[in-house]
């Protein structure tokens, strides 16, 4: 009997699914729903490989790993070793979810809540993935003092109004004051972070998990043609090594170099030892002699050369600490490109979804367009993107997430 009625439940549910279906054939051609093919009795993907596996690419691996379990094959395949390719390898390792102007961004509560939910997983692998667990935005000018108040106002559990006294005691520079930001918001060495993420998607199907290096010229359709499923998260390598054989201005994106400098002192006495931002940013590495200078926005074609990247930050950040200026030695510059989306109506969002490019591989998803969120951002637009592999259907995402379909 029990039986017989389950039997009936699917059968009413395969009516219901069907008139569900036959509905949404007929949504007006500009709905996201008639431009998205739908697939009613999709099955679940077995076979998924990533292209490219930074912040973008891991998250969407540890959601796919846990939300379809031990046997499902998941292959990254990157360029470099985890945690040491594209703009994630560079990055200066901030975690908030306030705007410049000290405004809370889209999604941002539920960003920090997902990457916080990333980083105890990558903790366990790694622990000291984390090297602080605060960091302050200083203001240079009295707007900026009414900005970032206004910020400690509305949201006090996460900012805190620090007077100039004050602030120098917490962080060792003064400004016109700052706020300090916590509870969830972090200083994150990434390649370690990465490196504990991608342990934790490993450890949960050791046999089913594959990280295979791969030269930039790899001819993908071959390479990908074995897989149920593609998910194309390179970075700025989708662009510059032409993946899907287009260029970026085919996308509402634009490629925006960042140069950043590695600067070396004799004691850490008298440096900040916090990461502070002011537009740039100065901000302590895992060597307690190292800090990270951070970082240029060049959108010309050609790099600034070292003299003029050094120029560039430090006009901008000579205030927060003139001693690493004046004492610290430089080790390297590093050079990474963000994805910067086009700015909409909640500003900068990134682009995830069913990729219309498929002629690289028939059932293909992109997650790209993370700009300078990407720590923000990768953990809950991941989580997303995964849910739309799982159920293979954009629909039911889109009813949640109207606004994720904004870049087709
Ligand atoms: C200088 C700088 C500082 C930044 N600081 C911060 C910060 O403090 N906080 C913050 O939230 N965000 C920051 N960002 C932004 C952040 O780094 C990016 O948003 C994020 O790293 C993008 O992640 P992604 O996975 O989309 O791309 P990427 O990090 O670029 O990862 C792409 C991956 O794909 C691989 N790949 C590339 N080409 C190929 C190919 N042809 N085949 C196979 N694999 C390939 C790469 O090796 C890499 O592993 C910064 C960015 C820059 C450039």
């Amino acid at each position: 009997m029990k039986y017989w009625s389950g039997v009936q439940n699917i059968f009413v549910s395969l009516v219901v699914m069907r008139v569900l279906g036959l509905a949404r054939s007929f949504h007006s051609p500009s709905s996201p729903a008639s431009r998205t093919p739908v697939k009613l009795f999709s099955t679940k993907p077995e076979n998924i490989a990533i292209v490219g596996g930074g912040l973008g690419g891991l998250s969407t691996a540890y959601h796919l790993r846990q939300a379809l379990g031990q046997d499902v094959h998941i292959t990254i395949f990157d360029k470099c070793n985890v945690g040491e390719g594209g703009a994630s390898s560079v990055a200066g390792g901030l975690l908030h979810p306030f705007s410049p102007k000290g405004k809370l961004i889209n999604l941002g509560l539920e960003g920090l809540e997902s990457t916080n939910n990333l980083l105890e997983a990558a903790k366990k692998h790694n622990p000291d993935c984390i090297l602080r667990d605060r960091l302050f935005r200083i203001a240079l000018s009295e707007k900026n003092v009414d900005q970032l108040k206004l910020t400690a106002e509305l949201h006090p559990e996460y900012a805190t109004w620090l007077e100039p006294d004050d602030l120098e005691k917490a962080c060792g520079t003064s400004a016109l004051g700052g706020i300090a930001l916590e509870n969830g918001c972090y200083v994150i060495h990434v390649t370690s972070y990465l490196q504990g993420l991608w342990e934790a998607v490993r450890t949960m199907s050791p046999e089913k998990s594959t990280w295979q290096i791969v030269d930039p010229d790899t001819d993908w359709k071959e390479t990908l043609a074995s897989f149920d499923t593609a998910i194309f998260s390179a970075g700025s390598g989708l662009f510059h090594d032409e993946i899907f054989q287009k260029d970026a201005q085919d996308f509402p994106v634009e490629l925006v170099r960042g140069q950043s400098a590695e600067m070396h002192l004799e004691s850490d006495a008298s440096y900040p030892n916090e990461a502070i931002l002011c537009g740039k940013y100065m901000t302590p590495l895992p060597d307690p002699n190292k800090v990270l200078i951070g970082a240029t926005h060049e959108y010309k074609s050609e790099p600034l050369d070292e003299l003029g990247v050094l120029d560039e930050l430090k006009k901008r950040s000579y205030d927060i600490s003139p001693f690493v200026w004046e004492e610290g030695k430089l080790d390297r510059v590093t050079i990474g490109y963000r994805v910067q989306s086009r700015r909409g109506k909640f500003g900068r969002i990134p682009i995830i979804g069913k990729s219309k490019h498929n002629d690289v591989h028939p059932n293909s998803f992109l997650f790209t367009g993370l700009s300078a969120r990407g720590l923000i951002y990768h953990g809950i637009y991941g989580q997303i993107l995964s849910r739309m592999v799982v159920e293979n259907d954009e629909t039911s995402v889109l009813e949640d997430y109207p606004d994720i379909s904004w870049w087709k």
